[in-house]
């Protein structure tokens, strides 16, 4: 049974639609700010209650808002997805077939690297094996431009990587099309690219970075918790506020 909607539950959607993506502390404010404006009771740990609602709507037009981690900070973010395509080709309409087409190996090089990251030359170099119309280096970097402002993708000194509402909303699509390539994550099993892997052959486990940075927090041995192995990599700090899973 779906439950009705009050004016507090379109604002918010209306607002979704605007943002594509949004943090949970953009969502937390959005979504007093909806219940003040429309005079409804809000309660703080009642946000996913509230998208539910919104949810148990959105299900016969295909679309839902979904929940998933960034993969740069660990953060929690919100995003509101197409279900009915779920995969590329639900950018028909804003991008011409070669451009898909360089996105797409964009991808697979991404979801085959270690760390989930391409360089710009790498994806500059695939435009030579291109079935569809090949694009000129220009054209390579205008499209990159549009990709990262279109938040598909994200770019940090000339390395390419998946954007967390990419991931949020293709995960089923990259679970399926890269079954024997992807991973996830050893500790909070979300999908994982941006990550460190246990260097014994024999396990070769993948943890993100941030939940690198959480699970080994303060400890100074640090040992992979599959295979109990000496974790070799580098620490990350944890980065930005984080109240969960704090120990
Ligand atoms: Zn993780
Ligand atoms: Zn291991």
């Amino acid at each position: 049974m779906s439950r009705q909607l009050g004016d507090s539950h379109r604002r918010f959607l209306q607002n979704m639609m605007t943002l594509g993506i949004t943090n949970e502390q953009e969502a937390k404010a959005l979504y007093q700010n909806c219940c003040e404006t429309h005079k409804t009771q809000c309660a703080p740990d009642k946000l996913d209650e509230f998208i539910d609602a919104i949810n148990s709507r959105l299900q016969p037009m295909f679309m839902q808002i979904r929940k998933g981690m960034s993969e740069e900070n660990g953060h929690q973010y919100y995003a509101l997805v197409n279900m009915a395509e779920t995969d590329i080709t639900r950018m028909t309409s804003d991008y011409a077939d070669n451009e898909l087409e360089l996105f797409r190996k964009a991808m697979d090089l991404i979801v085959s690297s270690e760390n989930g990251k391409v360089s710009s030359t790498d994806i500059l170099n695939c435009t030579d094996t291109m079935t569809s119309k090949s694009l000129k280096k220009s054209e390579t970097q205008h499209l990159l431009t549009r990709l990262v402002q279109e938040k598909w993708l994200c770019e940090r000194r000339g390395e390419y990587t998946l954007s967390t509402r990419c991931i949020i909303e293709m995960e089923p699509y990259i679970r399926a099309m890269y079954q024997d390539q992807v991973k996830v994550c050893h500790i909070c099993h979300n999908i994982a690219f941006q990550c460190q892997i246990c260097e014994n052959p024999l396990c070769g486990i993948k943890i993100h970075n941030p939940c690198v940075a959480r699970y080994f927090k303060g400890r100074t041995d640090p040992h992979c918790p599959a295979c109990d192995d000496f974790w070799p990599h580098e620490i990350p700090e944890v980065r930005g506020l984080r109240s969960q899973s704090k120990r």
